[in-house]
């Protein structure tokens, strides 16, 4: 019998399940509380083993098409100049500029494309689960109620298909001391393919990266601070939050928040690590953010879920649907990527984000340093050294991938 998935979350991970699920003849059915894919955010990479699933998912073209070809990494001053730079060469494509970029709302919307005839269930989300011997009651917030063999929780940090089947935030979410905010504006200034942060004493940020339109950026505020409540679902508010923190800061502060106020693709959210210790419980599986996210400090979070969704509709293949067998050959396979791959820069939030003016020109001191001859060759030895810890195996043709099979009858 065909398996039923629901996946809660439609964002990286949640398609990225449904498209392997579905190649691999699973029923998946995919809801997502926003009222269709979320275009926001900022670039994100497609570093090592991710690339080769993308390639495996025939979708290497489409993200060709919207690749970003950012130059690196400049720390300004409030006057706009120069303090310190990355440039992405120097790192080979494994600095904080990867080789394969992309807008994270065009990833989104390229997996959305990809999956375009499975079935969505936009603004709605999952409200109760009730698992038994054979399937999950699925209760819906929008009042339905459905069966399904197995439920993937793929909807991010603050999921909650994890609240309901694994326990509380507080025991998986860990607050590493900052937010972040992500928006769309017009460009204050050419960025001339340039990513540019002011840091402002406070542990604050003010970004500018490249959009595809010259005419726009994507505006960065982050900042320090211990956790602060509130409503997850209000932007308004959370607009309001962070202009209170960076009102009268200077550089393109001004200009930045004058754009806030009307960005409708505002993104707000604490810069935080989910670590769980085991990633399935009876029907229930977790992927991407929702089971295992270093944050946006490490860096990693749409390899990790481009890759955690590939390995879980794999060994769901691989075992017939046997979610006993598939879910812990899934944790098996992937943990020790995982672990590698949530490691934080050294210093963390505290030497990406300095609280003090001394504190900034140290930082750009070093990375002057670091970046300089003889030291930038070190520094790109040291990024390339680590290859990815996983063995990624090839859930193919006697797993009946119907495409894999016609591409080699065709050959
Ligand atoms: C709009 C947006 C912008 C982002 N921008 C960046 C960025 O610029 N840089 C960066 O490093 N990371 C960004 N992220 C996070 C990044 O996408 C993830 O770290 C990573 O790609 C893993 O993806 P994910 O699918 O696990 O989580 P996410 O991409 O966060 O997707 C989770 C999805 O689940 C949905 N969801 C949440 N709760 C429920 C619920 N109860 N029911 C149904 N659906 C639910 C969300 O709306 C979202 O679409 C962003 C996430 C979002 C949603």
């Amino acid at each position: 019998m065909t398996k039923r998935v629901l996946i809660s979350g439609g964002g990286i991970a949640g398609p990225a399940v449904a498209f392997w699920l579905r190649r691999f003849g699973f029923a998946p059915t995919v809801v997502e509380v926003a009222p269709g894919p979320r275009p926001g955010g900022q670039t994100v990479d497609l570093r090592g083993v991710s690339r080769v699933v993308v390639e495996r998912m025939g979708l290497m073209a489409a993200v060709g098409e919207r690749q970003m070809h950012e130059r690196g990494l400049e720390y300004v001053r409030a006057n706009g100049r120069r303090a310190a730079a990355m440039p992405a060469e120097l790192f080979d494509g494994a600095g904080p500029v990867a080789e394969i970029e992309i807008l994270r709302g065009d990833l989104a919307g390229i997996l959305a494309d990809a999956t375009g005839d499975i079935e969505y269930l936009y603004g709605d989300s999952v409200a109760k689960l009730d698992e038994d011997a054979s399937g999950v009651e699925v209760t819906f917030a929008g009042g339905t109620q459905r069966r399904f063999d197995l439920v993937v929780g793929a909807d991010g940090v603050h999921s909650r298909v994890r609240r309901l089947a694994f326990g509380p935030e507080e025991r998986f979410v860990q607050h590493l001391g900052g937010y972040m905010s992500y928006f769309t504006i017009e460009t204050p200034e050419p960025l001339n393919d340039w990513m540019k942060i002011y840091s402002a004493p406070g542990g604050r940020w003010v970004g500018l990266r490249p959009d595809h339109n010259p005419r726009f950026a994507r505006a960065l505020l982050a900042f320090r601070s211990p956790v602060l409540s509130y409503d997850r679902r209000d932007a308004e508010a959370q607009k309001a939050l962070v202009r209170e923190r960076f009102e009268g800061l200077g550089w393109h502060t001004e200009r930045i928040l004058a754009g806030l106020r009307n960005a409708d693709d505002f993104y707000f959210d604490s810069v935080s690590r989910v670590v769980v210790p085991e990633w399935s419980r009876g029907r229930f599986a977790l992927a991407g953010d929702a089971g295992y996210c270093g944050s946006p400090l490490a860096g990693h979070g749409t390899a990790l879920s481009l890759v955690g969704a590939y390995v879980l509709a794999g060994e769901l293949a691989a075992a017939d649907g046997d979610h006993l067998r598939a879910f812990p050959a899934y944790q098996a396979r992937m943990q020790a990527y995982v672990d590698q791959r949530m490691e934080l820069p050294p210093g963390g939030i505290k030497m990406a984000m300095p609280m003090t003016s001394v504190g900034v020109r140290l930082r750009d001191t070093s990375t002057r340093v670091m970046t300089s001859r003889p030291f930038s060759g070190l520094l790109a030895k040291m990024a390339i050294a680590k290859p990815d810890a996983i063995d990624l195996p090839d859930y193919s043709v006697e797993r009946g991938d119907p495409v894999r099979i016609a591409a080699e009858q065709a050959e």
